[in-house]
């Protein structure tokens, strides 16, 4: 079992009902949520590794612009599994490429793309010792 960081952003907040519906159809458990909003300083520390990129600015601003879901949600492979699910990080692509992916349901954009997926493991764990302290367990 692998446990992935998963990020309901603001955009698509008010549709968690419909996408945890979805995260239980694809066969991942949840092991542990909370719903936040994220400080301009949160943000900008999750986000380190886009410090200097042109899209940073934006990005904080949306990250913090309104509650967002953070869901540790375990499966076998779940990175990749998850990474699927929610399609390609641009999600005009994301229509033409994955039209039942997250992105290509709920998001807008290249910025404002309704999930968040953990790239590696080492990611993963970062990502949710971040959010949830490095609990891991059920
Ligand atoms: P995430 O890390 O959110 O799962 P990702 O791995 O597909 O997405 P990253 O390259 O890590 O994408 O970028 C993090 C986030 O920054 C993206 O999800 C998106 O919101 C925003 N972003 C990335 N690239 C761009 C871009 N070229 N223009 C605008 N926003 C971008």
């Amino acid at each position: 079992m692998q446990t992935t960081l998963a990020i309901i952003k603001p955009d698509a907040a008010d549709k968690e009902d419909e996408i945890a519906w979805r995260i239980q159809r694809e066969g991942f458990s949840v092991k542990m949520r909370r719903r936040i909003t994220l400080t301009k300083e949160q943000a900008g520390e999750f986000y380190q590794e886009h410090v200097g990129k042109p899209f940073y600015a934006e990005l904080v601003k949306f990250m913090t612009s309104g509650p967002i879901v953070v869901l540790a949600l375990q499966k076998f492979h779940a990175i990749e599994e998850w990474r699927k699910l929610i399609g390609p990080t641009n999600s005009h692509k994301a229509r033409e490429t994955a039209p039942e992916s997250l992105r290509a349901l709920y998001g807008t954009d290249n910025t404002r793309n309704a999930c968040h997926g953990s790239d590696s493991p080492k990611s993963a764990d970062r990502e949710v010792l971040f959010f949830f302290g490095g609990v891991t367990s059920p």
